[in-house]
Order: structure tokens, then sequence, then C-alpha cells
């Protein structure tokens, strides 16, 4: 929606193409287990497809597979973890903390039959120019419920629906259990993978994979750099580290840097 600034778009695709380059002429010389199932002898353009090491840490309800150059995530929309929104019956649900019974949005999580699907890149890559996130599912989360941006619908900003955020910055909507904020129930300040962005990129909690706080995030949050899943580093989200009324943290408040895919 907003008009975004160009020069860190320049800067990021700049470092992004410089290590491309950097990691094509390295693996030249080190793709010995490559060419074991690849029949082309031209390493440099060997784009062989591999599922990112990343998808391990997403939970059994999410499934991620690769399909020719893409990977097709599937979830069911059911989050790992307990919340006040499951049915008092189910074996996840507490009582509400930081919301109240009254405040809280309608909906159970075990209401919902849900099934989304995301198609993205394998290797996704930066866009010419970013792009604005829409109402709805915007990326899928580690623990298999959906990620929203910063705002809870059309021309709703998101502060009136904090009072019916649980205690991991989630509720249910008209179509889902989702997170706004930063989801505590797995990440608090830290390196843990959060999910995927509707755009291909992994988006990790607010901290670097040493522990370190990022200070060359693009206006998206996002940089090259490593990652607990990839040392060579790859192009990433982070949490936005902005404190939200005075103590949350917004999951994505910012526009995408690749070309997202709907999730349905
Ligand atoms: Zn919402
Ligand atoms: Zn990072």
């Amino acid at each position: 929606m907003k008009y975004k600034k160009l020069l860190p778009i320049l800067t990021a695709s700049l470092f992004y193409q410089l290590n491309s380059c950097d990691s094509s002429s390295s693996s030249s010389s080190s793709s010995s287990s490559d060419t074991d199932t690849d029949t082309d002898t031209d390493t440099d353009t060997d784009t062989t497809p591999t599922l990112s090491p990343a998808f391990a840490d997403f939970t059994g309800n999410v499934s991620a597979s690769l399909s020719g150059n893409n990977v097709v995530i599937t979830t069911d929309g059911l989050p790992d973890h307990t919340s006040p929104y499951w049915s008092t019956t189910h074996p996840l649900y507490v009582a509400p903390t930081v919301t109240t019974t009254a405040a809280m949005a309608p909906g159970t999580i075990d209401n919902f039959n849900g099934s989304y699907s995301l198609t993205v890149s394998a290797s996704p890559e930066l866009a010419a120019g970013s792009s604005a996130t829409g109402l709805g599912a915007i990326g899928i989360a580690v623990s298999g419920a959906v990620i929203y941006n910063d705002e809870e619908g059309p021309n709703v900003p998101l502060d009136n629906a904090v009072p019916s955020l649980d205690y991991t910055g989630a509720h249910t909507g008209p179509q889902s259990y989702h997170y706004h904020l930063e989801p505590v129930a797995w990440s608090t300040n830290d390196s843990a993978l959060i999910g995927i962005m509707a755009d291909g990129f992994f988006i990790y909690g607010r901290l670097d994979h040493d522990g370190s706080t990022p200070t060359d995030l693009d206006e998206s949050g996002g940089h090259f750099g490593p990652t607990i899943h990839n040392s060579e580093g790859e192009y990433h989200y982070h949490i936005q580290n902005d404190a939200y009324l005075g103590s949350y943290y917004i999951i994505f408040p910012g526009d995408y840097q690749g070309t997202p895919n709907n999730i349905q």
C-alpha cells in the first residue's frame, strides 16, 4: 500500500545476487553429492531443488513436499499447543490468562475443519519490488496454524482485537485460529523458526541464529544471513522487534519482498 524506499530493496537484491554468485562458485568445488543423482555435469547451473531442513521444525499437522521446483505445504490449520480457544474438553485447552472469556472471539479452534495449501519456489528469490500483504493467511506457522498481518479486518486496526488475543498472540477468526503477535508458545525473543511466508521465505524470531539482534533488516524485517537451518545464509524475515502497545511484537506488519502465492 505504501510507497517504499528503493534503496533497501536494491541493497537487499545486491546482497542476494552477490551471495548467489559466491555460493554457486563454492558449490562447484564441493558438489560431489549433488552430482550423484544428477547427470547434469555443469554444476554452476545445477538447480536440483531440495527441501529446506527448516521444514523439519514444522509439526506433524504440516506436510511439505517437493513438486518440481516448488514446495507444496499443507496444513489442517490446527496448532500443536495449548490455548483457551480450544473447546474446554480438548486436552490442549487452558483457561484464558491474558484475555478473558468475555473478551474472546467467537468460535473454538476445533470448530474449524480447515485445510490450507501453499505452493512456493523451493529456492525463492527477492522480487523486483515489494508487495502488500492481504487479509487472511499470509504465512503458515510451524505449529500448524496460520499467520495474519497487522490488521483485523478491512480498515479495522489490530488494536481493536488485542483484548481477544490469547497468551500466544492468536485468536479465532471467521476462517481459522491465527497469530498476529510473537507466538510465545514457542518463541520469545529468540532465533526459533516461526513459519514460512506466502512468498516462500522463512520467518524467524526476533534474534539471529547466534542470539544477536539483527541490525541490517530491510523495511520488511528481512535480510540475507545465516539461520539456525542454513549456515551459508539465505534471505529470511524476523518478527518485527518494535514493541507494539508497549509489550507485544507484531509478527509481520510489512510487505512481502518476494513473490507471494495464495494460501488457500
Ligand atoms: Zn485476527
Ligand atoms: Zn536473520
